[in-house]
C-alpha cells in the first residue's frame, strides 16, 4: 500500500492521509466480495430490504458530518454537500423496496408455464470520480446491493473520504463484510483490476470518455458488463418566446453549480438572436450574484475547483498556443485569489464557430454563448457535440417544447428547468457521454441476468 495526502482544494492543506490499495489488496476485496455473494443473493428479500433502509438511516444520521467531510475534501458548498449525503440516503432508501419487488415475468407459451428471473451477476466494480463522490458511489452500489450483488467500489485518488465513511456506515447497519468494500487506489491499479478480473461480473464506470472507451475495450475480453456515465457539451437553449428573465436568472445555476464540474452542467447556452441582447443584459447581474468563496459558508454559491493542474486546465481553454484570446469575455465574476484553487465564473463568446470551446468538456466555470436564428438552427447547434447527456429548453410553446426535447441527442432533458437528476428516473448518456441507465427502474435491472425457465405441463407419456 502506498500512503497518498488528500488535500482540501479551498485551502491547500492537507485533510488526511490514506493507504492506496495495490493490485494484491484489490484481488482480495475481490475474492473476499466473491465470497460474500451466495450468501448475499440469497437473504431473504424483507432482510435484504431492511439491511439497506438502516444504512440509508445511518447516512441520514450522519448527514452532516459526511457534509463536513465532503466540504473539506471536495471544496463542496455546505448547502450542496448536505443535498449529495440527502441524496445517498434517498437513493437508498429506493432501492431498499426493490428487493421485494424485483419481479420475473410469466409469459404465456403452449405446453408449459414460462416464467423468467431477475438474478444478480455476482461482483460488481464500481469505480467513481471526483467530481460527485457521494451520489456516484451511492447510485452504484445501492442499485447493485439491492439486485442482490456484492460490490467493491472505487473512490477518487483525490476524493476517497465520503466514500470510506459510507464502507463504515455499511458495515453498522449490518451489512456483511465483503458485501460492499470500498478501496481507495489508482485507477490504473484498482479499476483496471476490476477490468481484468475474471470474477468481476460488471464495471460500472463515471469518468472521462477517454477512460471509459478504454474501460469497454477491456472489458470486451471477457464479456464483463459495463454501464458508462461519460463527459457532456450540454445545451441550454433560451427560445424568443421563454419567460427570458427567469431564463437569465436561472442560467448560472445550470453551469455553475459545483464549480462547472458536473458532466450536466449546461456549459453552450444558445440563445435566439432577436433577445440575445436582453439575454445578456439579464444574465450580467446573475453572473456577477454567483459568490465564490469559503464553502463552509452557508451563503457561497461556487467553491474551489478541485486542483491546481485542474484550474490550470480549465484557465488553458481561454488561451490559443500564441497567448491570444480565443473568445470574448462577456461576463466574469470574483474570486479569490488563493491560497486554493479558484477559478471565476465566466462568460464568453468564442470567435470561432467550431472553437474547442464549443465541443469539448471544460469542466468548470466557463460557458460559451452562441446565437441562433431559429428553431433548426438551434437543434443543429445543440447536437453538433460528440457528447449528448443533458440540455434544457427554455419556452412557452408546447409543442416546441417536446419537438425540440425530440430532436436533441441527449439522455435527460429539462424544460424551463436545469433539473438532470431524479432518484426514481433514468440518468445516462447518449454518444459519448454513456451507455446505459443509472437511477430508476433501468439500473436496477441493469443489474440482473434474465433467466427464462420454461416448465412442460403436458402429460408424459
Ligand atoms: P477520470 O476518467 O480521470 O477518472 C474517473 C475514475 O476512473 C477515477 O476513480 C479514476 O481513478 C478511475 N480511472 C482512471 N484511469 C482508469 C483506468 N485506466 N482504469 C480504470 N479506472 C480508471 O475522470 P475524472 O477526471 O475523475 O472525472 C471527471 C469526468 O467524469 C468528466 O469527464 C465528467 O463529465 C465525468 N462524469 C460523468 C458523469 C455522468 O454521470 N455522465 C458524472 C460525473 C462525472
Amino acid at each position: 500500500m502506498t500512503v497518498h495526502a488528500v488535500i482540501n482544494p479551498a485551502t491547500g492543506e492537507v485533510v488526511s492521509e490514506i493507504e492506496l490499495a495495490e493490485q494484491e489488496q484489490t484481488d482480495a476485496a475481490i475474492a473476499a466480495a466473491a465470497a460474500a455473494f451466495p450468501a448475499w443473493r440469497d437473504v431473504a428479500p424483507a432482510d435484504r430490504a431492511r439491511l439497506l433502509r438502516r444504512f440509508a438511516r445511518l447516512v441520514d444520521d450522519d448527514l452532516e458530518n459526511l457534509a463536513a467531510l465532503e466540504v473539506a475534501n471536495s471544496g463542496h458548498t455546505l448547502t450542496n454537500a448536505r443535498w449529495e449525503a440527502g441524496n445517498v440516503r434517498d437513493v437508498l432508501e429506493y432501492y431498499a423496496a426493490a428487493p421485494e419487488r424485483n419481479f420475473g415475468r410469466q409469459i404465456p407459451v403452449a405446453g408449459g408455464v414460462d416464467i423468467t428471473f431477475r438474478e444478480p451477476l455476482g461482483v460488481v466494480g464500481v469505480i467513481v470520480p471526483w467530481n460527485f463522490p457521494m451520489p456516484i458511489a451511492g447510485w452504484g452500489l445501492a442499485p447493485a446491493l439491492a439486485a442482490g450483488n456484492t460490490v467493491v467500489l472505487k473512490p477518487a485518488e483525490l476524493t476517497p473520504l465520503t466514500a470510506i465513511r459510507l464502507g463504515e456506515l455499511a458495515l453498522e447497519a449490518g451489512i456483511p463484510e465483503g458485501v460492499l468494500t470500498v478501496l481507495p487506489g489508482r485507477g490504473a491499479v484498482v479499476g483496471e483490476r476490476f477490468v481484468t478480473h475474471p470474477q468481476v461480473k460488471k464495471v460500472v464506470f463515471t469518468g472521462s470518455t477517454a477512460v471509459g472507451k478504454r474501460i469497454m475495450a477491456g472489458c470486451a475480453e471477457q464479456l464483463t458488463r459495463v454501464t458508462l456515465e461519460l463527459g457532456g457539451k450540454s445545451a441550454n437553449i433560451v427560445f424568443a418566446d421563454a419567460d427570458v428573465q427567469e431564463a437569465a436568472a436561472r442560467a448560472p445555476g445550470g453551469v455553475f453549480d459545483n464549480a462547472g464540474q458536473d458532466c450536466c452542467a449546461r456549459s453552450r447556452i444558445l440563445v435566439q438572436r432577436r433577445v440575445l441582447d436582453r439575454f445578456l443584459e439579464l444574465l450580467e447581474p446573475a453572473v456577477r450574484d454567483v459568490r465564490v468563496g469559503d464553502p463552509r459558508r452557508e451563503d457561497t454559491v461556487m467553491g474551489p475547483l478541485i486542483s491546481a493542474a485542474h484550474r490550470d486546465r480549465v484557465a488553458g481553454f481561454l488561451q490559443t498556443s500564441d497567448g491570444s484570446a480565443r473568445a470574448d469575455i462577456l461576463v466574469q465574476g470574483e474570486a479569490p485569489s488563493g491560497p486554493g484553487h479558484w477559478f471565476p465564473p465566466t462568460v464568453v463568446m468564442p470567435r470561432d464557430p467550431h472553437d474547442r470551446l464549443l465541443t469539448e468538456e471544460v469542466f468548470g466555470p466557463v460557458v460559451a454563448v452562441v446565437p441562433f436564428e431559429d428553431e433548426a438552427e438551434a437543434i443543429r447547434i445543440a447536437n453538433d457535440t460528440d457528447y449528448g447527456l443533458s440540455g434544457s429548453i427554455w419556452t412557452r410553446d408546447v409543442g416546441r417544447a417536446l419537438r425540440v426535447s425530440r430532436a436533441v441527442e441527449a439522455g435527460n432533458l429539462s424544460v424551463n428547468s436545469h433539473a438532470s437528476v431524479r432518484y426514481s428516473t433514468p440518468f445516462g448518456g447518449f454518444k459519448a457521454s454513456g451507455i446505459g441507465r443509472e437511477l430508476g427502474p433501468d439500473a436496477l435491472e441493469s443489474f440482473t441476468e434474465v433467466k427464462n425457465v420454461f416448465i412442460a405441463t403436458e402429460e408424459q407419456s
